[in-house]
This record gives structure tokens, sequence and C-alpha cells, in this order.
């Protein structure tokens, strides 16, 4: 059965009567070469099984290539109509498993446990509307999937891999930086999916640090310093940082900007995330003035 074929996909959605739900995000791909180069940039690490958590299976085009070069795969689908149609669609991948649940309320690091017993990675295309929550909950938790690749929107792409200075470098930038490494993969335009979305898509890969790079006074620390610094983009860092640190004055913020050999009027995009992760260490005096 070919899963990205236009007939089947509306007949395999017809027979379970269902549709596409535009709320849960469902754009569904109709390139078969899309999937398969998806699939084929997840990486093996030697020996180790291959195991891989998708997010969103919708009727499984991915999911039978993830299938064909991992071990395991657990596909999490929040919409329970699919669920006859990934039984039939799925008929011949023993080494898959869905589970009908919503990514963002499901304890991924018990799942993960569960199913795999150790490393696993992420491999999907994402629903757009929760990105963000889904990539920040994904880098923020203790254990780290070995890398993490998915279809997002090609500003979002552009935002999580941008360089500081740059335009798109904002503070889900600076967040992800702190996590690990992100590489763009490849661009797949909006004429792949159905229904076609308004916007492009890329491909990306991050590879998530196995230990914090650089060292912070406090994660709450690092987070209120990256917020603040994007808070008022226009503003300079000191003017904007205030916002999230209204105990501390103007003054203080230059002398820390002083110490780290930086400018009183830069402005927040310029800075790296391994100065953000300084500045916490002056904020918090770990570093003495
Ligand atoms: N993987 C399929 C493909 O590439 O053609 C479908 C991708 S579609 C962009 C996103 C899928 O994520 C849909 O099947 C949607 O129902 C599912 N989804 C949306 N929100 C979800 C959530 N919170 N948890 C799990 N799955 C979700």
């Amino acid at each position: 059965m070919n899963l990205t074929d236009i007939t089947t996909i509306k007949s395999l959605l017809e027979t379970a009567n269902t549709g596409f739900k535009k709320s849960l995000g469902q754009n569904f791909l109709i390139n078969p070469a899309v999937p398969k180069k998806i699939a084929a940039s997840l990486k093996r690490d030697g020996e180790n099984p291959l195991n891989v958590l998708e997010i969103g299976p919708g009727i499984g085009a991915l999911t039978v290539e993830l299938s064909a070069v991992s071990d395991t795969v657990a596909a999490v689908e929040i919409d329970g109509s699919l669920l006859p149609v990934l039984k039939k669609t799925l008929a011949d991948c023993p080494n898959v498993k869905v589970i009908n649940a919503d990514i963002l309320k499901t304890d991924i690091w018990r799942l993960a446990e569960e199913e795999f017993g150790g490393e696993f990675s992420v491999c999907a295309n994402l629903p757009y509307y929760i990105t963000s929550p889904i990539l920040m909950y994904l880098l923020e938790g203790d254990i780290k999937p070995r890398e993490i690749i998915i279809m997002v929107q090609k500003e979002v792409a552009q935002r999580l891999c941008a360089s500081p200075g740059s335009p798109e470098y904002g503070a889900l930038t600076a967040a992800a930086a702190w996590f690990g490494e992100c590489e763009r993969l490849f661009a797949v335009s909006a004429g792949n999916f159905l229904p076609k979305p308004k916007v492009d898509s890329e491909v990306i890969r991050i590879t998530p640090f196995k230990s914090p790079p650089y060292r912070v006074s406090s994660g709450e620390t690092l987070r209120r310093v990256i917020r603040g610094a994007f808070a008022r983009r226009r503003k300079t860092l000191v003017n904007s940082i205030t916002s999230e640190f209204p105990n501390m004055n103007k003054e203080r913020f230059v002398k820390i900007l002083t110490a780290m050999g930086l400018p009183a009027d830069i402005r927040g995009e310029r800075l790296s995330v391994e100065q953000f992760a300084e500045m916490t260490l002056y904020i918090d005096g770990v570093i003495p003035l």
C-alpha cells in the first residue's frame, strides 16, 4: 500500500469514518521520497539498537519507513480515530507499537524505559501547533534522546539554527543552543502535504549535549537571562533584561557587561548562549564583580 498516494489516504480516512483534523495539525505527506529521506537521516550508534519514538504517525507514512530502518518504534498518536487505520497500514511492521496518547501529557522518559529499556531517538513530522512545547519538553528532560529529527515550519528551523546577530536569532534559538547542536538537513515545500499547508517546512536534526556545555549559576537564572534579553528586541540588553530582574539596577548590568568585555549598549541578540551562561555567574554572585 502506498501511504503517500492521495487516493489511498482519502479512502483510508473515509473507511475509518474520519477526515483531516486541522486542529491537530493533520497534514499528511504525499511524496514517498520525503518519509524515506527523513528515516534515512537517523544515525545508528555502532552495534546499539536503534529505538525510535515517533510523535504523530498519522496514517503511518513515516512510521513504515522508521520500522524498516530501526529495531523498535513507539508511535504516539493523539487521534483515536486513526488507530483502525494504523492497525491496517502497519500490519507488516511487527516492531512498531502504536500508543494512543497526547505526547504533551505523556511521561516520555517512562515510556522510553518501558518500550525501549534504554537509549532512543525521536523522529517526527511534528504538528506545528505544538513544536516549541514538545521541543522544550524533550530538551529539558533529565534523560536526553540521542538525537531528534523533526520536520518543522521553515521559519522555526531558521530560528532554531540561527547564529547570534542574525534577525532570526531569539529566545528559542538560545534555549535550544543550550541543550544541543542544531543542523538544518533539507527543505520540504508545502506541495508535499495533503492538505497543502500555508507554509514550507524543513527537516532538522538536534543532537542534545550529554551534559551542559557551559557553567551556569542555575538553569532558572539562565532562563530569565534569555527571556529578559529578548523581551524588548529593539532595546539594548541592559534596558530589556531589567524586566526579568526588577530588583537589579542598570548600573550593575553595565558593570557585568564591562567585566565580560562587552559594550554597555550591546543588544541581547548579539550574545551567544555561552555569554548568557557567563552572565548568570555574575548575576548570582558566583563570580564577584
Ligand atoms: N506522520 C504523518 C505524516 O508525516 O504524514 C502525520 C504528520 S501530521 C503533520 C501530525 C500528526 O500528529 C497527526 O497525525 C496528528 O493527529 C498528530 N498529533 C497532533 N497533536 C498531537 C499530540 N499532542 N500528541 C500526539 N500526536 C499528535
